[in-house]
């Protein structure tokens, strides 16, 4: 395998230009650099990596500090991780570290140690493999623990028999790339995972919501959900089961994987239930709102199909105004026909709320400046979604009506 070949035909010219700006900077100094991870896996695969992972034996400070002048840096950890960014790629730069677990399950302790150590603490021989940039622009890929072959044989395998108990993200993270690559876990590998599965439920959620978040993101994430719920994992997450098989089946909808996931959800799961499960995560705001509307509009359309559209008070006209926006997929919502018929009727109503008449008319009209302006836009807004306000002198005359 030429892997130099291979690097240059799968990376894209923003990265094989870090490359060569890190050969320069790093040039006569005291650092050996590597690629690592993922991206040789990609590479030896064919595949586009989606990122550039670098690992650095020596001083890291000064490698980022010389590469600031290139790059922004995103983020930093105090594991000496760096996120950077250059043009528009990222760079993923770390110091080669030894990790202890201790206790078990619990996030690592760093020290610094060899690139071997460094392959050694990885999640699956496939991602242990390593390659020289600096000072050897080498060759030859460094592969201890025989990931060539195992990406050939397309099998993931952990480095040793305590990784799932180390790290027991790493099952989420097993069972995530078998799926996206479409490779089998090894037997000893898969007894393993087995065998330490329920120590995901002494992980803390924020760490379970990041590979939930992870596997959301994967272009296909239903496989692996499937797998999920097959090994039990699932439901360390939410309490859903049955549900996950016809997710994301249909998903030709325009908004993000997540909000389509979040919107699934709270479709199958009372809002309590969900809401309970949701606040041991820490979901950003606008996940909220989304879960929070989907729950709202289902209940809007429970009233409309209980009473009549008409009946909706100005209230619910408004949150409604709220929650139908282009970035809410609303008939994800919906459970029946008639609830379509309904959603579709909504969307037209709001679509000709728009008032006809501006301040300027208000104040000729005698509403007073303030309060009383948004109050009359509000009302108007509202009878125009009941469709009893068509034309200028319409709204003008309600105005005069119920205003004075
Ligand atoms: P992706 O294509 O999803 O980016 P990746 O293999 O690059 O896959 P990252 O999450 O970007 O995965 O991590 C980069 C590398 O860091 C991995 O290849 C792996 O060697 C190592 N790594 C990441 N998470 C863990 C973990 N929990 N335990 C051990 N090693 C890990
Ligand atoms: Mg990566």
């Amino acid at each position: 395998m030429n892997i130099k070949n291979l690097i240059n035909e799968y990376l894209g010219d923003t990265e094989l230009q870090f490359i060569r700006i890190l050969e320069n900077i790093t040039k006569g100094k005291e650092f050996k650099v590597y690629l690592v991870g993922g991206l040789l896996r990609d590479i030896v695969l064919g595949l586009k990596p989606n990122e550039l992972d670098i690992a650095v034996e020596g001083d890291i400070d000064l490698l980022i500090k010389l590469l600031s002048d290139n790059c922004s840096i995103i983020q930093e950890t105090e594991f000496k991780t760096f996120k950077l960014k250059y043009m528009d790629i990222f760079v993923d730069i770390a110091l080669a570290r030894k990790e202890s677990y201790i206790p078990k399950g619990s996030l690592p302790s760093i020290t610094i140690a060899s690139l071997q150590e460094d392959l050694s603490r990885r999640d699956f021989t496939i991602n242990a493999l390593a390659l020289e940039i600096y000072p050897t622009s080498s060759n030859y890929m460094i592969d201890p623990f025989n990931a060539i072959k195992d990406i050939n044989d397309k099998k993931i395998k952990v480095i040793h028999a305590d990784s799932f108990k180390d790290d027991p993200t790493r099952i989420f993270r097993a069972i995530r790339f078998s799926e996206r690559l479409s490779f089998a876990l090894d037997d000893e590998t898969l007894k393993l995972l087995d065998q330490d599965k329920n120590r995901i439920a002494a992980l803390t959620p924020p760490r379970i919501l990041n590979e939930v978040v992870k596997i959301i993101d994967e272009i296909y994430p239903l496989p692996i959900l499937l797998k999920l719920q097959k090994y039990n994992i699932f439901s360390h997450f939410l309490p859903l089961e049955k549900e996950i098989n016809v997710l994301f089946e249909n998903n030709i909808s325009t908004i993000s994987n997540w909000d389509y996931f979040i919107l699934y959800l709270s479709k199958h799961i009372d809002e309590l239930t969900f809401n309970e499960s949701m606040n041991r995560y820490p979901i950003s705001k606008k996940t909220r709102t989304f879960i929070n509307n989907a729950y709202n509009l289902r209940r809007i359309i429970k009233e409309i199909k209980n009473s009549s559209v008409d009946r909706l008070s100005i209230e619910k006209f408004i949150s409604l105004e709220a929650i139908i926006q282009p970035s809410f997929d609303a008939e994800l919502c919906l459970s029946s026909p008639d609830e379509e018929e309904i959603i579709c009727d909504l969307i037209l109503r709001l679509s000709h709320t728009k008032v006809l008449i501006n301040t300027q008319d208000l104040i000729n009209l005698g509403i007073q400046k303030g309060k009383n302006i948004g109050k009359a836009f509000k009302e108007l807004k509202y009878k125009k979604f009941q469709l009893t306000l068509k034309t200028k002198e319409e709204e003008i005359k309600y105005i005069r009506d119920s205003f004075f």
